[in-house]
C-alpha cells in the first residue's frame, strides 16, 4: 500500500477555476474522504489522483515516487465511480476479470482472483448473472470487486453509494469500511454526504469553491471547526453573533443578543476567533449539547420563547426564540411534559459546548 502526497495542486480549466492549492499527505492505509457541496472540486482532485487530470501546478507522488504526468493505467489505482461504469451486456465474472486481461493475466489464476474477489464482496455464485440482471447494491459490489481485483496500491471512491436507496446505503457504507480495514488498502473516498464521510473516514478534507477550509479526524472537523462553512456543513449548528465582554482566566465572556451574557473556555476556539474585549465573535452551539433547564436562571441558562416543539420518541426537539435568534436543541425525551408553541422554556448551555468558530 502507498501513501499519497499533494503538493501545492492547483487545476485550472482555461480561465475557470477547478482546485486551488491542495496539500495533503494521506498515509499508506489511511481512509481519507473528500467532502465538500457540489462543485467544491472534489472529483476534480480525485481525477487528478486518478491521472484522468493532470495539475496546471504541483506535484503528486504515491510513496516516493511522482506521478504528476503518469497516465491512468500506469498508476496502479483502483476506481469505482458514481455510476459503476460496468459493462451491461458482460457477466459478473467476465466485468472483475476485465482488468487482469487488460494487463495479459493467465485463465488460471485469473479464474482464481476473480473468485476471490467474488467471495470477499459477498457475490459467490453470481458469476454468469449478467449486470443488468443484478440489483443496485449488487452492481456496487461487483464495481469494488473490478477495482478491487488488479491489486492497487490505492483505492478510488467517487460518490460510490449515491445510485442506491437510504438503506442500502447505509448497510453498503459498512460493507466498503469492512473491506478496506480487512484489505488495509490506502482508499480515498469522494462524497457530498456528511455522515458517510464521519462514519467511515479516518481523516476527512472539507472543500469549498475549490479550496481546502478544513483537514481532520470526524471528531475535529465536528467539534473544532476552523469556521462558519465547516461548522454549518457537518451536522446541525447554531451559528450566533455575539461580542467579546470580558475574559477572566480561561473563561471567555461573550453578550448575546438577548443582552444576556454567555461564559465559554478560551480553548475551545478557532484560530480564526478574535477573543478580546470588543471583537466581534461567530459562537457555535451544537443542539444536542443545549438542554432543557427546569430552573429559568443560572449561568448560561436562557429564555426565550418556544417556536416549534416535536417529539419524537426519544428526543424533544426545540426551536426557540432568544433575543434575535433561534436556537434549535434536540434534548433527550426525560418524561417531562412537552412544552407547546409560545411557552416560555428555559436552556442551558454548558461551558464547554460553546465553541468561537470565528
Ligand atoms: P460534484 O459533487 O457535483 O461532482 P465536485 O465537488 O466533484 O462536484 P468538480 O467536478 O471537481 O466538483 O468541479 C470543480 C469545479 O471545476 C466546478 O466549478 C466545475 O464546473 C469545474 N470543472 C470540473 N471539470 C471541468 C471541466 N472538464 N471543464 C471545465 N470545468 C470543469
Amino acid at each position: 500500500m502507498s501513501s499519497v502526497t499533494l503538493e501545492h495542486v492547483h487545476k485550472r480549466f482555461g480561465t475557470a477555476k477547478g482546485v486551488e492549492d491542495v496539500h495533503i499527505h494521506i498515509e499508506s492505509g489511511e481512509f481519507f474522504t473528500f467532502l465538500g457541496p457540489s462543485g467544491c472540486g472534489k472529483t476534480t482532485t480525485l481525477r487528478m489522483i486518478a491521472g484522468f487530470y493532470y495539475p496546471s501546478a504541483g506535484q503528486i507522488r504515491f510513496g516516493n515516487q511522482e506521478v504528476t504526468s503518469v497516465p491512468p493505467h500506469k498508476r496502479n489505482t483502483g476506481m469505482v465511480f458514481q455510476n459503476y461504469a460496468l459493462f451491461p451486456h458482460m457477466t459478473v465474472f467476465e466485468n472483475i476479470a476485465f482488468g487482469l486481461q487488460v494487463r495479459s493475466v493467465s485463465k488460471a489464476e485469473t479464474k482464481e482472483r476473480v473468485e476471490r474477489m467474488m467471495k470477499l464482496v459477498r457475490l459467490e455464485g453470481y458469476g454468469d448473472r449478467r449486470i443488468d440482471q443484478l440489483s443496485g447494491g449488487q452492481q456496487q459490489r461487483v464495481a469494488l470487486a473490478r477495482a478491487l481485483v488488479i491489486e492497487p496500491q490505492i483505492l478510488l471512491l467517487d460518490e460510490p453509494l449515491s445510485n442506491l436507496d437510504a438503506k442500502l446505503r447505509e448497510e453498503t457504507r459498512f460493507e466498503i469500511k469492512r473491506l478496506q480495514l480487512e484489505l488495509g488498502i490506502t482508499t480515498i473516498y469522494v462524497t457530498h454526504d456528511q455522515a458517510e464521510a464521519m462514519s467511515m473516514s479516518d481523516r476527512i478534507m472539507v472543500m469549498q469553491s475549490g479550496e481546502v477550509q478544513q483537514i481532520g479526524t470526524p471528531h475535529e472537523i465536528y467539534h473544532r471547526p476552523v469556521n462558519r462553512f465547516v461548522a454549518s456543513f457537518i451536522g446541525e449548528t447554531n451559528l450566533w453573533d455575539a461580542t467579546v465582554v470580558g475574559i477572566e482566566g480561561d473563561e471567555v465572556q461573550v453578550r448575546i443578543s438577548s443582552g444576556q451574557v454567555l461564559r465559554g473556555h478560551k480553548q475551545n476556539a478557532s484560530p480564526q476567533a478574535k477573543l478580546a474585549a470588543g471583537e466581534k465573535v461567530t459562537l457555535s452551539i451544537r443542539p444536542e449539547s443545549v438542554q432543557e433547564s427546569p430552573a429559568a436562571e443560572g449561568v448560561n441558562t436562557v429564555t426565550g420563547s418556544v417556536v416549534l416543539a416535536e417529539f419524537t420518541g426519544a428526543c424533544v426537539n426545540y426551536v426557540t426564540q432568544v433575543g434575535d435568534e433561534q436556537l434549535r436543541s434536540m434534548s433527550i425525551n426525560l418524561g417531562r411534559q412537552v412544552k407547546q408553541r409560545g411557552d416560555t422554556i428555559g436552556l442551558h448551555i454548558p461551558k464547554e459546548s460553546i465553541y468561537f468558530a470565528g
